[in-house]
């Protein structure tokens, strides 16, 4: 009995061991066509073709974006997947239109327009017309209010052909929204800053066919927020203890230099020895050190932490001149301020989260990873949460949300609204989510934060967990399996830096892993010997 459990147990251990070593293969990316007749909703700054766009990246899909009249006779013919987007419903170009109609291929059409198509169509029973009064949806069992009124594509009748995944309430009545007919998907609105965006979400999964081992959990990462010279190093090492002391990783985003609004007087942190000795401490307790910028600020008269560095802020547009040269500059002052020290930050976050298109390009070419909303156009600030990780779009090479909010001193019900956040944030597979908290709070407000998340279904999310570089000029931070090494071809470095006690943790346990198994080849030795002998009696 016991050989057995040894005969089972010991090439578990050993393929468990090597197979945390192998990577995955992946096959070729599918390819996703997405048509749309416009960018924007009237008045709105968001564009909706982009931050649907990059929602592929989550599923290692290529999308291609089409104007509806660009499109060309069986061009369909190129791609796995058809995305169809309809802020306005103008769609005029029949080919468009007929090859849609002729396709075996999986269509979603989110929006408006669609008549268009299942008018002409005998192979969609959907019935569509559309309502402005609607107060709630419902998905995954849960009702979301709907607030203001907005136009809603609904399906009137035919419900029994049809499965539907989530409905629009009148108060009186429910209606689908979204539903698959046949090859079709249809959601009758796209939004991308209301909880409709994360069903759009997690619908993806469903129409893209791939399956997740959801275990139900909510993955949630903490960032200590616009630490700076000033910080109050009591506060900061008060927090980041009290979440080392309950096995919490945590974040931190880090201005290296600090400027006096009236003096204009640069304090670099080199000027603060025991501010560089905390933010060493906290690296080795647990801290992944985000860069947020240089200064959090451009102009005179604007405080570290509060302006703008990477976006006009005054007039509300991209910083004019060359965007790549600023943001080198910029970042590589804040690098070499880091390194020097000891400190090496493995992500970015633009301060306020603003940068142009053009930023996020040049960003791709020195961080791998990038922390928080996605600024989807360039005429004016406005952010989109998204739900979960993204990977290889077109503005990024990794992207890590933000999407759960923040603490301030004024707001009483910080707690609801994070609860709010989560609630919806949960109807997604995949998910992960990010919250940030300012030091000068103390550990109070964050004790609260931390019992919230106890009650509610979560598990901590460790950047250091993943593999991530920066590079920059002669600069080159990594971390990979846990190690991070840095190395300057200027300076003449290489090493490996920060034995933190999380690797050494990692270390520790190969090694218990590889002593049970030499201990179990052991027993086995020895038990063998043993059932020898009594044989040869
Ligand atoms: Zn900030």
């Amino acid at each position: 009995m016991f050989k057995k459990i040894l005969f089972i147990i010991l090439p578990t251990i050993i393929v468990l061991t090597l197979a945390s070593r192998i990577y995955s293969i992946k096959p070729d990316s599918k390819k996703v066509l997405l048509v749309y007749d416009k960018r924007f909703y009237f008045a709105y700054s968001e564009d909706i073709v982009t931050s649907v766009r990059e929602l592929f990246g989550h599923f290692d899909m290529k999308v291609v974006e089409k104007q509806e009249s660009d499109y060309v006779k069986n061009e369909i013919k190129n791609y796995d997947y058809i995305l169809v987007i309809g802020l306005k419903g103008n769609f005029r170009n029949s080919q468009l239109i007929y090859d849609l109609n002729n396709t075996e291929k999986k269509i979603f059409w989110m929006g408006f327009g669609i008549e268009k198509l299942i008018n002409d169509s005998s192979k969609y029973n959907a019935n569509i017309d559309t309502s402005r009064e609607f107060v709630d949806i419902e998905y995954k069992n849960k009702n979301f209010k709907l607030g203001a009124k907005r136009k809603f594509n609904y399906l009137k009748n035919g419900f029994d052909n049809v499965h539907t995944y989530a409905w629009v309430n009148n108060g009186l009545k429910k209606y689908p929204l979204l539903f698959n007919d046949n090859n079709l998907w249809y959601i009758g609105r796209v939004e991308v800053n209301t909880v409709l965006f994360y069903i759009i979400c997690d619908a993806l999964y469903e129409f893209l066919e791939i399956d997740i081992d959801d275990n139900n959990l909510t993955k949630v990462y903490i960032r200590i927020e616009d630490v700076h010279p000033f910080s109050n190093c009591e506060e900061l090492k008060n927090i980041g203890e009290y979440l080392y002391n309950r096995n919490i990783p945590f974040m931190i985003a880090l201005i290296p230099a600090y400027v006096n609004p009236e003096t204009n007087y640069i304090t670099k942190m080199s000027d603060k020895p025991e501010f560089i000795k905390t933010i060493q401490y906290l690296q080795k307790i647990g801290g992944s050190i985000v860069l947020h910028g240089f200064t959090h600020q451009r102009f005179g008269g604007e405080t570290s932490g509060e302006g703008f560095e990477f976006w006009n802020g005054i007039e509300d547009k991209p910083i004019e001149g060359d965007i790549d040269e600023w943001l080198y500059e910029r970042i590589e002052m804040g690098l070499r301020e880091c390194v020097k020290n000891e400190i090496y930050p493995i992500a970015f976050e633009a301060p306020h989260y603003a940068i142009s298109q053009e930023g996020y390009r040049a960003l791709k070419n020195i961080f791998s990873t990038y922390i928080g909303h996605i600024q989807t156009a360039d005429n004016s600030f406005t952010t989109t949460k998204y739900p979960f990780e993204l990977r290889n779009t077109k503005l990024f090479n990794k992207f890590i949300p933000e999407n759960l909010g923040y603490i301030t001193e004024e707001n009483p019900f910080f707690i609801d609204e994070i609860t709010n956040n989560i609630n919806e944030l949960s109807v997604v597979r995949g998910r992960l989510g990010g919250v940030f908290y300012h030091s000068y709070l103390g550990v109070k407000k964050l004790e609260k934060l931390i019992k919230l998340f106890e009650n509610a279904k979560i598990t901590y999310y460790d950047l250091r967990n993943y593999d991530h570089w920066v590079k920059l000029n002669d600069i080159n931070i990594k971390i990979k399996d846990g190690k991070y090494s840095f190395s300057s071809i200027n300076e003449n470095v290489t090493k490996n830096v920060i034995e933190s006690l999380f690797s050494f943790g990692i270390n520790v346990l190969l090694h218990v892993v590889f002593f049970i198994c030499i201990l179990l080849v052991l027993i086995f030795i020895f038990f063998k010997r043993q059932s020898n002998k009594k044989l040869f009696k």
